[in-house]
């Protein structure tokens, strides 16, 4: 998700001090004086917040985390891969994607035939498919703070075609246009092959943010009809989140083409094989092998810096077409500085990054960063001369680590997002601390203060001291009163959390057990029973301040 707790880092560096009270519990309709400052820097630089004609709390038709699953778990001692592992792609197939685009920045579409392979992974017979369109949210009437409208509308889907029966129609969900429903003439049965085939041509709006155009840039990301996950007897289909997450999918193979005009350069998920003229066009070749999702990001101005680091072909994009063009030379050698430290420390920690590629696009964006498979966006703010007057370099440094943390931490390791948001963003915070603990010395020191269990002990938490005491780390999003509280919780608290689960047992035995549940549970889906059980497994169970910690901060049990 957008990487919210660099905002929380800016009010803190701001402020000159750091978070102590943001390991405290956050309780429902209680902020904090920092979480206060973050918000304010939050709503400042996301002001279409509104976007989102879904964020009510309006119920989805599965349930809102898998946490409630009653299933019981046999913990199996767990020796934890060596140091520094490979992670292997799976020798199992998966789904996989072909789609022929075309790229038109004049109409601001991007569209085309997909050709999607898949089988049914559940023990039920599927009756209908269910589509996630998260562009068809982006209303063409509103108007962003720039003055721009919008620009965004319905996305349109046809020639819906089962390799098995034929022609299908579709349906939009009546609460939430973003939720497409297909139902299948000849159901499913587990195990089974079909060949869903579509088009579509989805509408790029402006908006300065993960998905639109704004200053020649276009991130295109979660862009095009995508299958969501069958869970526990249901689609998945939680409402989309502007300030956080919800995207939950599974491991696919990807060859895409994009025809678009030639002067446009492109970053993406996976790598670029070849590109082929085609009148004034050129047909861009991509293959993304074992990712979540495609997603791409292209400019008529980019700059593209590459470096082979920790044998990974790193890409820095960036647009000649801005003012802040003679501060990018710094701010490229701290992008690769960073990646480069990012890949050996998380390397070692969880297992070394197992794709070709990793790009690196800097660009408008409403909060600090966000990850997709393989590439990850930095905010242009981080790069601007008058904006590092107030914010040094540190906050490019630790908002891209975050990043790229992102990719064991939803990448290699997926989760529901929406559900269960810690696995995904406060073990990706507590990966900043995992950089730091290799970089060392004073800003180890620095970035750790405030989430130790000397500035708050949560081992020595009672909750039924306190019969208010404040959310668990592991709350689905829906639970947070404001995301003021989801933010303090999951990127502050939760990140104290796992950091003192590193305290009671050890910085390498912890680092063993998130490599061990990042080898078992790579390329697939994970909940927090999965982390549990690994946990548990490698450190065992009689650790009793471990056991406290996570008795009081974690409502999942094992
Ligand atoms: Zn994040």
């Amino acid at each position: 998700m957008k990487h919210k707790i660099s905002l929380t880092l800016i009010a803190l560096a701001l402020t000159g001090s750091m978070a102590l009270s943001s390991c405290s519990l956050v309780k429902p309709s209680e902020t904090t004086e920092e979480t206060t400052a973050a918000s304010t820097t939050e709503a400042t630089m996301t002001e279409s917040a509104s976007e989102s004609t879904t964020e009510s709390e309006t119920e989805a038709t599965t349930t809102t985390s898998e946490t409630t699953t009653s299933e019981t778990r046999v913990i199996e001692p767990i020796t934890p891969p060596e140091k520094g592992c490979a992670i292997e792609f799976p020798d199992r197939e998966v789904y996989d994607y072909k789609m022929d685009l075309k790229f038109d920045p004049k109409d601001q579409t991007i569209g085309g035939h997909v050709v999607f392979d898949f089988y049914n992974d559940s023990k039920d017979t599927w009756n209908e498919l269910c589509l996630r369109d998260y562009p068809s949210l982006f209303d063409s009437e509103k108007v962003y703070a720039t003055g721009l409208k919008k620009g965004g509308g319905l996305t349109v889907i046809s020639n819906i075609k089962d390799s098995r029966s034929g022609s299908l129609s579709h349906k939009r969900d009546g609460s939430d246009v973003s939720v497409v429903w297909i139902d299948l003439d000849k159901p499913l049965a587990p195990s089974e092959h079909m060949t869903l085939e579509y088009d579509f041509v989805t509408m790029i709006p402006n908006n300065p943010d993960r998905f639109g155009v704004y200053g020649g840039i276009y991130n295109v990301c979660n862009f095009y009809p995508i299958l969501a996950e069958y869970v526990d007897g249901g689609w998945s289909h939680l409402p989309y989140i502007s300030e956080g997450e919800c995207f939950y999918s599974e491991i696919s193979n990807y060859h895409v083409t994009i025809e678009a005009p030639k002067a446009y350069t492109f970053a993406s998920t996976g790598s670029e094989v070849s590109s082929d003229q085609s009148g004034d066009n050129l047909i861009h070749k991509f293959e993304a092998p074992f990712v979540r999702d495609f997603v791409f990001s292209t400019c008529e101005f980019y700059e593209k810096k590459t470096n082979k680091l920790e044998g990974v072909d790193v890409n820095v994009f960036y647009s000649s077409d801005k003012p802040a063009q003679l501060e990018m030379n710094g701010v490229v050698d701290v992008c690769f500085k960073t990646a480069e430290t990012s890949l050996k420390a998380f390397g070692d920690a969880f297992g070394k990054y197992p794709y070709a590629d990793l790009d690196i696009v800097l660009s408008e964006l409403a909060a600090g960063g966000m990850e997709y498979p393989n590439l990850v966006i930095i905010t242009n703010d981080v790069c601007h001369d008058y904006v590092r007057m107030f914010r040094s370099y540190d906050q490019l440094e630790v908002c891209l680590a975050h990043e790229i943390g992102h990719q064991w931490f939803m990448g290699i390791v997926g989760s529901n997002s929406a559900a269960e948001p810690w696995l995904d963003e406060s073990i990706t915070s507590y990966t900043e601390l995992v950089y730091y603990e290799y970089v060392g010395g004073k800003q180890f020191e620095n970035q750790v203060m405030g989430y130790t269990s000397k500035d708050w002990d949560m081992s020595a938490l009672d909750r039924d001291k306190d019969e208010n005491s404040g959310y668990y780390v592991d709350s689905p999003y829906s639970e947070f009163a404001t995301d003021m509280d989801y933010v303090s919780m999951i990127y502050g608290t939760g990140k104290g959390f796992c950091y003192q689960m590193e305290e009671a047992v050890g910085r390498d035995e912890f680092h063993g057990a998130l490599r061990a549940y990042v080898h078992k549970y790579a390329f697939t889906n994970a909940n927090t029973k999965d982390f549990l059980a690994v946990l548990y497994g490698v450190v065992g169970r009689d650790n009793d301040k471990l056991n406290k910690i996570i008795n009081n901060m974690l409502r999942t049990k094992i």
